[in-house]
């Protein structure tokens, strides 16, 4: 959406393309309290989307989310959506509050991401021997800790496979996790959550780095790997860091990034610490 009657424009072509006259969920990409207000400035697209609500060619509207939580639950007081799309898995659990906000208004909750993009298809460590889990079943546990939030009405998980649908499928026929498995994994990741922003809060303060080092992606992955014992994931995000040649390899100690680091970390000493431990085997 760029210019004024952009969406009505857009719209009256996605009918046509769909052959239909109207759809029952529209949905808006990417949508935070910012962009919300900027884009409508620019282009009207709240007007017009009421406009076409009206005139019955959208039944619901709703959007998806990538901004902070506080964002979510202004967004929901506006009145305007009937389903928000955001991320939620038991590594990433920021919009728990959020989700149950929009729950209680009526808000329909749509989790993507409940493996964490991959990152859950391994066991985190301390999990296993908490929750008598076993390593092969790692995604089930994933999808059914999402599945055992009352606020979630749809989970959205990436197959590739008919294997991986029916996989899923058994998974979540199995219902929710027992409660006491919720609040054992709950509290472990919290905890592993506040010994990782000890060490790096991913405030992206210290950016840009002038060897283009992406500091704290490599510490957040250099958190999963000690903190989080997942090794795999780590490393192979590692790998693709260094293919963009934003890894900590580049940095060349010019301290830039020393006095902006509101944690005061010693950053190229630790980067140095970093790169030895994702690259090992590289
Ligand atoms: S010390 Fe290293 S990471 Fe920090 S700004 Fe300089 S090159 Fe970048
Ligand atoms: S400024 Fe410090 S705490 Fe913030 S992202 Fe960079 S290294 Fe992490």
């Amino acid at each position: 959406l760029e210019r004024q009657g952009d969406l009505r424009r857009m719209l009256e072509h996605q009918l046509q393309r769909l052959d239909r006259d109207w759809v029952h969920f529209y949905l808006f990409h990417g949508i935070g309290w910012d962009n919300f207000w900027e884009l409508d400035a620019q282009t009207g697209w709240i007007r017009d989307m009421f406009r076409a609500q009206e005139e019955g060619l959208v039944r619901h509207v709703g959007f998806s989310f990538h901004d902070e939580p506080q964002a979510m639950i202004d967004l929901v007081n506006l009145g305007w959506a009937e389903l928000v799309t955001c991320q939620y898995n038991y590594l990433d659990r920021r919009n728990e509050v959020a989700m149950r906000y929009a729950a209680s208004k009526g808000v329909a909750v749509v989790v993507m991401g409940p493996v964490g993009g991959g990152r859950l298809a391994v066991l985190p460590k301390g999990v296993a021997e908490r929750t008598g889990w076993s390593a092969q079943s790692a995604a089930e546990l994933a999808l059914r800790f999402v599945a055992s939030n009352p606020d979630v009405d749809v989970m959205l998980s990436g197959m590739n496979s008919v294997e991986m649908v029916e996989q899923n499928v058994m998974a979540v026929e199995k219902g929710p996790l027992a409660p006491a498995q919720v609040q054992e994994i709950a509290a472990l990741m919290d905890y592993y959550g506040r010994l990782a922003k000890l060490y790096c809060t991913g405030c992206q303060y210290c950016l840009p780095c002038p060897q283009n080092v992406n500091i704290p992606r490599v510490f957040e992955l250099f958190n999963y790997l000690t903190v989080y014992g997942l090794e795999e994931y780590a490393r192979r995000e590692y790998a693709r860091l260094m293919g963009k040649g934003q890894d900590a390899s580049h940095c060349i100690e010019c301290e830039t990034c020393l006095e902006r680091c509101p944690q005061s970390l010693p950053i190229p000493e630790r980067l140095k610490e970093a790169h030895a431990a994702l690259s090992a085997g590289a």
